[in-house]
């Protein structure tokens, strides 16, 4: 890049290395909403060299631009998403969104788009005419890798690659050009996509499909509730997720037999 074309705005791939340094926030505060702050000042030398940089939202970037580099550098190097192990965030929208739409499938007034076991793992609820999602996305121990509760989200760090937010959209990758999970406010209805591992099967949703393991489109659902609820069961409506709970020395997630209370270990997803 000529110095003449060239503007202060990080290139795609300095951007996610800042952020993930930071864990997907202000270095500061925390907060997902980021600028890019130069600790070696654009005035002084044109560049992008991530380690004289830090990603801070807009008030700590204000205020680290007034303050010695030694403090940016310092913030830099602790911050608190990463110490925390964790990212919260809030989507906002302006828009009056119609309908939930996961994958390729749109529900409204079923508050519960999808379940695994008779666990709510995407679902929504619209107040006073706006939509909020509720998601449980759970890692392989069923305990919440990304959790949002009316569009308030939260996030374990550690297992991704990169987490872009822009205030009425977010975006979580574990490995370069994947989307584990989208939410997106910008358009008539509320997008969710993505592809992630649940109870033992691969769930895709994206703009053709909404598919659950070898189950063709669609048809691996059962409906139950008249419209109320849609559910995944594996086929199996008899059986009920435990979740893990250390109180009840119940050390990982399980199933349970509704009528003969028999338990049994959650299956377990191997990539083909
Ligand atoms: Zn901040």
């Amino acid at each position: 890049m000529s110095p003449a074309n060239m503007t202060r705005r990080p290139p795609a791939s300095v951007r996610r290395a800042l952020r993930a340094e930071a864990g997907f926030g202000c270095a500061a505060c925390g907060n997902p909403i980021l600028e890019y702050h130069h600790i070696i000042p654009w005035s002084e030398r044109h560049h992008f060299e991530i380690e004289h940089m830090v990603a801070l939202c807009p008030n700590h970037h204000r205020e680290y631009g007034k303050m010695s580099r030694n403090q940016a550098y310092q913030v830099k190097r602790n911050p608190i998403n990463v110490r925390n192990k964790r990212l919260k965030g809030l989507l906002v929208t302006n828009r009056t969104n119609q309908s939930l739409v996961v994958g390729a499938v749109r529900f409204q007034g079923i508050k519960t788009a999808i379940s695994v076991f008779d666990h709510p793992v995407i679902g929504h609820s619209v107040v006073d005419g706006e939509i909020k999602i509720n998601c449980f996305i759970p890692n392989s121990n069923y305990l919440a890798e990304i959790e949002v509760k009316s569009n308030d989200f939260s996030a374990e760090i550690d297992s991704f690659w990169d987490i872009e937010f822009r205030s009425n959209y977010v975006c979580f990758r574990k490995r370069h050009g994947e989307n584990f999970l989208s939410i997106d406010f910008r358009g008539d209805d509320v997008v969710i996509w993505g592809q992630f591992e649940l109870a033992g099967r691969l769930l895709r949703m994206n703009r053709e499909e909404f598919r659950y393991g070898n189950y063709g489109a669609m048809s691996g659902f059962s409906f139950s509730g008249s419209s109320e609820h849609i559910a995944f069961g594996l086929g199996a409506p008899e059986l009920v997720l435990e979740r893990a709970n250390h109180a009840k020395l119940v050390p990982s997630p399980r199933l349970r037999h509704r009528q003969n209370g028999e338990l049994m270990p959650l299956p377990v997803f191997r990539l083909p």
